[in-house]
């Protein structure tokens, strides 16, 4: 295992300079993704940089316009707050959900967004993948079965964070801090693919870190119901084949607004349009619910051994939207 300099800076501000100054830093929230890549040589920060000591990182607040969850809120703590279980369902499902009761007690809300890909050769410190800065994908011609089936290119990774895929059903902004700034930005635009960046999985610069997450609370009578659910081989300490979160909006019988987002099928969060938008305005009452999880992936190019994903996906959207309609 590479050594580290670790130490614990008491405010954003300080981060942010740490960050700046050392050039092979990172910022480590519960530390169960990011140690474990240091000790299989993945990774070797030089620095790492504690963010326990930021007691705004640490909280939950909700107002009449917002809920903001501080990047160093676990895992436990989101899944288990009742603003969220009550107006963010699929939130608090996808927390409850992921990985082991150990993880999620240590495991940040920052860290689960900035995990970095599960794939086997990524993982590998003996092979130099396309993804840090080798000159091949070694999955191509290898094994292929828990690769994305859309959206690939180059590199084929799947997105690994369970509340992304949750967080992107309700417009979800992300508050970055960066050198005397901070900023928010839409969910939507917080991840990237391989094609605009091979080497990262999000807009982050070197000296930026993710500070909170913001969700716009609703009044009740426009609140959401949303829904979580997700496909994995084993029931505990897995991450998913493929999931899928539904929020819908259903006034008088008819469906007025809905957001559909999948995981473990894309780089990134992968939300089907073609789908939300064949539903908007659909009564529920005679809902053809297959033809509209047909529609689920627009343009899916599998591999021959990851093919079962594309049904995986039409299957667990029928069964989320129908479980939605069924509790009307
Ligand atoms: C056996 C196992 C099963 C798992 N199953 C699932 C699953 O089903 N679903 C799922 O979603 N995840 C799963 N995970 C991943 C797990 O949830 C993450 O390891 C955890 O959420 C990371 O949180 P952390 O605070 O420990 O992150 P850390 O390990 O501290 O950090 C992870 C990465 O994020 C960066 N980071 C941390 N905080 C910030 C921040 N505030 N701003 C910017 N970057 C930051 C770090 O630099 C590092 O690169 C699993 C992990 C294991 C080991
Ligand atoms: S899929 Fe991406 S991370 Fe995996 S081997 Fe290929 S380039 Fe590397």
């Amino acid at each position: 295992m590479s050594t580290f300099r670790y130490y614990e800076p008491e405010s954003v501000a300080e981060v942010v300079s740490a960050l700046k100054d050392n050039v092979n830093s990172s910022v480590i929230g519960g530390g169960s993704d990011l140690l474990s890549e240091i000790k299989n040589g993945t990774t070797k920060p030089n620095v790492l940089l504690g963010l326990s000591r930021i007691d705004d990182l640490k909280r939950i607040t909700a107002t009449d316009t917002e809920v903001r969850i501080g990047s160093m809120v676990t895992i436990n703590a989101v899944s288990s707050d009742p603003v969220i279980k009550r107006d963010y369902g699929a939130l608090s499902e996808a927390s409850a959900g992921l990985a082991t009761p150990q993880i999620r007690n240590v495991g940040t809300l920052g860290g689960n967004l900035n995990q970095r890909p599960r794939c086997w050769y990524y993982r590998n410190p003996l092979i130099d993948c396309l993804k840090k800065g080798g000159t091949k994908c070694y999955a191509l011609g290898g094994h292929t079965k828990y690769l994305c089936v859309t959206e690939g290119e180059r590199c084929y990774i799947v997105h690994p964070s369970d509340t992304a895929v949750a967080l992107s059903l309700f417009s979800a902004e992300i508050e970055i801090a960066s050198a005397g700034d901070i900023r928010r930005i839409p969910i939507g635009s917080f991840f990237v693919s391989p094609s605009e960046n091979i080497l990262r999985e999000t807009i982050l610069g070197p000296d930026e870190f993710v500070t909170a997450v913001y969700l716009p609370s609703h009044a009740p009578e426009s609140r959401h119901m949303s829904k979580y659910i997700k496909a994995r081989e084993r029931q505990s300490g897995d991450f998913a084949l493929v999931s899928v979160g539904i929020s819908l909006k259903v006034s008088s019988g008819t469906i007025q607004a809905c957001n559909i987002c999948f995981g473990g099928i894309a780089p990134t969060p992968y939300r089907s349009i073609q789908m939300e938008k064949y539903l908007v305005n659909r009564s529920v009452e005679n809902l053809d619910v297959s033809y509209a999880a047909g529609l689920a992936i627009s343009d899916p190019k599998p591999f021959p051994d990851n093919e079962y994903k594309v049904t995986l996906a039409t299957n667990l959207v029928k069964k989320a939207l129908s479980d939605l309609i069924c509790d009307l």
